[in-house]
């Protein structure tokens, strides 16, 4: 049996902020099914202990001079092992596993995940884990990539898997910050952890595993590109035999809404009308936009950062606006662009519903109550509500990159009518582009043909993990 030692930065339900929480809260639960022994290790944040089942110190290990303690617990009704690495100090803090409360990135975090990857790395070789040691250690973004270069270090451990969730994050600090981890000097050079003269726990991170992975296809093609890559095209390239794209699941379970407990009506595909209506009427009354059925509702979800393409959509205003639509938008992050929406939000009353901040249950009523969805990404590794949308009978309008690309089957006469079609596809991510695609999408959603057959081939679609996994599982054998 395959033994895993499966290592993020965060996971659900312990702690989200993006998709790779989502992706670290599912994986292993599929992985266990297809017979693989798994332990997800994580920082112990303020208030995740609490939220194990009976959780137990396992081991301890001084780690640069402060006492870390390992404890080990499960969720209720849950068939994966935790390991939460504890050290207060470092990561029982309130704000975000990144930033603080103002959303300022933590000023020590090449130290706060420099710690817990030696941590991680000394548990993969037997120390502090009560004796289990793994085969594969799987790690994901840079939080989590000094594993693999501690590893390569021991040479005879466990091998590496390193997760690319998102390139734009390239874990990136002063040498100094090299210089106070410890780190064999040897590592700062072009073939190791320096990346234009910083430090990038990333580029460790793929270097030294193993096997490197991409949460889609066509994301693993468009990194190794200079308008993709981030800077780490070159290294990429050299590195392409080793680097596979694995499409992300969805929990199917948890985003389901036959099942959801936060929609004001549950309905599958033979319910799908009016659950849809009684949805949209709730999430209109909830964000104050008239009950008027002449509009398309559209939803957006995301963190407000540059790549979302956020700040697209409210350039898009003025031209969106004469379209019958009504935006339903969710977002937090980037205060600058928090503010935009809000004065749009004002200028626009009653058609844009605007919350600010980060809101799991608001999420799932958007996902349930709007017509159309709409992500502009500027690049999208993978991509979770364009799948969340399908399953929720709500037509992503998506531009054509990424993980989208490889989710959405674009409307076209052709698929329309051999009934793949489950969303619109745009080619370019700007003004014209999204006022394309939305129109496009208002077009649809007035064709009740049209309109059902893209609701019903996305509900059909299987985003469910078993395949991936059984992916993940080829590889780490
Ligand atoms: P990323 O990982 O780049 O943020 P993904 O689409 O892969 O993007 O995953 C984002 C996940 O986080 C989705 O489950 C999405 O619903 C959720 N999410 C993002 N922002 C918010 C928010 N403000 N409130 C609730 N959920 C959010």
């Amino acid at each position: 049996m395959t033994r895993l030692l499966f290592a993020a930065s965060e996971a659900v339900p312990l702690v989200k902020t993006g998709g790779l929480a989502d992706v670290a809260g599912a994986l292993p639960a599929a992985l266990i099914a297809l017979g693989v022994d798994v332990r997800v290790v994580l920082p112990a944040y303020r208030g995740c202990l609490d939220k194990l089942e009976a959780p137990t110190v396992i081991g301890a290990m001084t780690v640069r001079g402060q006492s870390f303690r390992i404890w080990e617990g499960r969720l209720a009704g849950s068939p994966v092992i935790h390991w939460l690495v504890d050290y207060a100090p470092l990561y029982g803090r309130d704000g975000d596993p990144y930033h603080d409360p103002q959303h300022r990135p933590w000023s020590d975090n090449a130290w706060r995940f420099g710690c817990f990857c030696e941590a991680v790395a000394r548990l993969a070789a037997g120390e502090g884990s009560g004796g289990w040691k793994p085969d594969v250690v799987h790690c994901h973004d840079w939080q989590t990539g000094l594993v693999p270069a501690w590893l390569k270090l021991r040479m005879a451990g466990p091998r590496a898997v390193f997760t690319i969730h998102n390139l734009a994050y390239g874990g990136l600090f002063p040498r100094a910050a090299f210089e106070s981890l410890g780190l064999p000097p040897g590592w700062w050079s072009i073939d190791g952890l320096e990346f234009y003269g910083q430090m990038s726990f990333l580029k460790a991170g793929l270097v030294y595993s193993d096997v490197i992975t991409t949460v889609s296809p066509r994301y693993a093609d468009e990194i190794r590109t200079p308008a993709f890559g981030c800077g780490f095209e070159g290294v990429l390239d050299k590195l392409s035999a080793r680097v596979h794209g694995i499409l992300n699941g969805i929990d199917t379970d948890a985003w389901n809404p036959a099942t959801d407990a936060q929609l004001a009506q549950t309905y599958s595909s033979s319910t799908l009308k009016a659950g849809k209506l009684a949805n949209r009427h709730a999430l209109q009354d909830e964000l104050r936009l008239p009950r008027d059925e002449a509009m398309t509702v559209v939803g957006m979800i995301g963190r407000l950062t540059d790549q979302k393409g956020f700040d697209l959509v409210v350039a898009a205003l003025p031209e969106l606006m004469k379209l019958p639509v009504q935006l339903a938008i969710l977002g937090a992050g980037d205060k600058a662009l928090e503010a935009e929406l809000a004065i749009a939000a004002t200028r626009y009353p009653g058609r844009i519903g605007l919350k600010l901040g980060y809101d799991d249950q608001l999420a799932r009523r958007i996902e349930a109550g709007s017509d159309l969805f709409l992500m502009p990404s500027r690049f999208e590794p993978c991509g979770l509500n364009q799948m969340y949308s399908q399953r929720y009978g709500t037509v992503p309008v998506v531009h054509r990159v990424g993980g989208l690309a490889d989710t959405v089957v674009d409307a076209t006469p052709r698929t329309l009518k051999n009934g793949t079609a489950t969303g619109v596809v745009f080619e370019d991510a700007d003004v014209g582009g999204i006022v394309y695609g939305v129109s496009r999408g208002v077009e649809l959603m007035h064709d009740p043909i049209a309109r059902i057959g893209l609701q019903h081939s996305g509900m059909s679609r299987d985003f469910s993990w078993a395949a991936s996994a059984r992916q993940y599982l080829a590889l780490y054998r």
